[in-house]
């Protein structure tokens, strides 16, 4: 790992923080929380370079904590994130972390919600507020989010806010938040516009960047999985299965809480498995060690830390189940095989929001990691088929058949089927326990990863005919536009994958134009993310001098429809309503839509 940081509890958090990190598992501070949370806690302001699957939220998140005066009901840190699912995401990690902060309260809000639940819930009184900076924004307007007793404001995925068309309202919000605060601005890139909001509104920041030092792996066969479609837990016995020359693993995950369930899990599916934490003495884990040498264990769920220096040649297999931080953490998780001279297998599981982080690794090591696709049930059965027959060809050869060669004929004589019939049966009966052929349907594979594919809306990445309703595939496939409440909607690394829309299209005019500065990206961005419509499903944008026209599906619900009228572009608010001609007439010049909409749209 690429800090000498070996504890929370020196990073000078408080005694209810350090405990409540202990009851969730985490071991040791990831690579960018040891060198940000002193930092924050000493009030500085910070900009980090960092992205999603660094532990980025927890750096911001525990210290920001640590200033929260409970008995105030008032929001005192503001949170800004590009879409709705991060606020989700960080609204829910920070109430993990208040776990014994009785009273703590964190409200998440976005656009697509209900006024009227936001409205309650804000009147309610929160500590810490998460939002889209549309939704934010306008409660701002309204007065029914006030800022006066703000103490921090965080900025998360500063870049992805830009790309979205979201860094205008962004200055807004700066623009109002009282004078005295702290500022973290975190982000992955840092582009011009981002330095300049940066120099504009954080006060001598300390910059805080994850290095991702070059290292040469060694001959080892390295692949990745995009987790999609199925869970993790059967993505990894299904590989593992089918692994040609399996012999032991190590399984990397981020929690001590989750080498144990791992283990758990595995062992009822009957692997011989045990977990190695930092929760475990020097004799434990040693112990743990002796059994994977010797076989009586197959599989080792261990933490990075537990895990330093294991030397077992026979482990023919690392899984990076949960992504590592950095790449020096994964060239050390995956130095854990290809031992003593034997080939060794590193198989990383990678979340569609992870791929950034994926092809970072692969920049660092400078080895392409290619991806699997995962085993058919066909591909097991066969599988479990060959190893069943290479068993019975092993006891053919065996010693004593004849005692049980002569039950064989007894049955065959008493219920007058043949001895094959027979074989049959005792088959059957012999891979009761473990079935030959597995139940149910393979996920549909997932779609190629690039970072077009990550979990968000990337507004100007599609392309005209990925955002066009293809009518070829209307009727094949059940895929609908969706318009997703937060209750409903699954994080999208567990939803399979989706293809084009069905239905029509109907065309409406917002108040913004190319005059208002607004381009084809803030309009896709705004929608996407204020209404959850998924940009896919966002069809033609024409864009006019004061106005524009934009292809929503039909069908559109009164909530979705109400919170677009009130959704703003460029700080205007498009006041969306179907388009019924022209009204800006012949004045108003089509600004070459199409033509500029492909060029913005490959411009990035
Ligand atoms: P993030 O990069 O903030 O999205 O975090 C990625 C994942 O790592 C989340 O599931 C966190 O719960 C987890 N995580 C963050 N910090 C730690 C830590 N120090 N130990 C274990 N897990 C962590």
């Amino acid at each position: 790992m690429s800090t000498s940081v070996e504890s929370f509890a020196d990073l000078g958090l408080s005694e209810t923080l350090l405990k409540t990190l202990t009851e969730i598992g985490y071991e040791t501070p990831s690579p960018i929380q040891a060198q940000c949370i002193p930092v924050l806690l000493e009030g500085h302001d910070l900009i980090g370079m960092a992205q999603t699957g660094t532990g980025k939220t927890a750096a911001f998140a525990l210290p920001l904590m640590e200033t929260i005066d409970v008995k105030l009901m008032k929001p005192q840190a503001l949170i800004l994130t590009p879409t709705r699912e991060l606020a989700i995401q960080v609204a829910e990690a920070l109430q993990s972390y208040a776990k014994n902060l009785p009273g703590f309260h964190v409200l998440p809000i976005y656009g697509g919600q209900s006024y009227t639940i936001q409205l309650k819930q804000l009147s309610r009184g929160a500590h810490i507020i998460v939002g889209t900076p549309g939704r934010v924004m306008d409660h701002l307007e309204r007065k029914t989010l006030n800022l006066d007793n703000l103490k921090t404001m965080v900025l998360d995925e500063a870049d992805e806010m830009l790309r979205m068309g979201f860094i205008d309202d962004v200055e807004w919000i700066l623009e109002r938040t009282p004078e005295k605060h702290q500022t973290a601005l975190f982000s992955a890139t840092m582009p011009e516009q981002i330095r300049r909001v940066a120099q504009k509104y954080l006060v001598e920041p300390r910059e805080i960047k994850i290095k991702s030092a070059t290292a040469t792996v060694a001959a080892i066969r390295q692949v990745y999985w995009q987790v999609s479609g199925m869970h993790k837990l059967d993505a990894l016995t299904r590989i593992l299965e089918v692994e040609e020359d399996f012999d032991a693993a190590i399984i990397f995950v981020r929690t001590k809480t989750a080498t144990v369930e791992l283990a758990d899990k595995l062992n009822a599916r009957g692997y011989a498995a045990a977990a190695l934490n930092g929760d475990l003495n020097q004799q434990m884990r040693e112990r743990v060690i002796e059994q994977l040498k010797s076989g009586a264990l197959d599989i080792v769920i261990a933490t990075d830390v537990a895990a330093r220096g294991i030397d077992v040649p026979r482990v023919s297999h690392v899984v990076n189940y949960d992504i590592p931080y950095d790449t020096e953490a994964y060239v050390h998780r995956i130095g854990r095989t290809g031992r003593a001279g034997r080939t060794g297998n590193a198989i990383l599981f990678v979340a569609p929001r992870e791929i950034r982080m994926l092809r970072t690794i692969e920049r660092a090591t400078r080895s392409p990691i290619a991806p699997l696709t995962l085993p058919s049930r066909a591909d097991v059965t066969n599988k479990r088929v060959s190893d069943f027959k290479a068993k019975v060809s092993e006891v053919l050869n065996a010693e004593g058949l004849d005692f049980f060669a002569n039950i064989v004929s007894q049955i065959a004589e008493e219920q007058n089927v043949g001895a094959e019939e027979v074989a049959a049966a005792l088959a059957m009966m012999a891979q009761e326990a473990k079935p030959l052929q597995i139940v149910g349907e393979d996920p549909r594979p997932a779609p190629a990863p690039s970072f077009e594919r990550d979990s968000r809306p990337r507004p100007g990445s599609f392309d005209r005919d990925e955002r066009k309703p293809r009518s070829s595939e209307r009727f094949d496939r059940g895929d609908k536009p969706s318009f997703e409440s937060r209750g409903e909607r699954p994080r999208r690394e567990e939803r399979p994958a989706r293809s084009a829309p069905t239905g029509d299209m109907v065309r409406y005019r917002i108040d913004v134009g190319r005059d208002h500065g607004a381009q084809v990206k803030d309009i896709v961005g705004a929608i996407a993310n204020e209404a959850g419509i998924e940009s896919r499903f966002i069809g033609r944008i024409g864009l006019y001098d004061e106005s524009s026209t934009v292809e929503l599906p039909a069908g559109m619900p009164a909530e979705a429809a109400n919170a677009l009228k009130r959704t703003r572009v460029r700080g205007i608010p498009i006041n969306l309503r179907p388009d019924e001609g022209r009204p800006d007439g012949a004045a108003d010049r089509k600004f070459d839509g199409e033509r500029s909409f492909k060029k913005k749209s490959f411009d990035r």
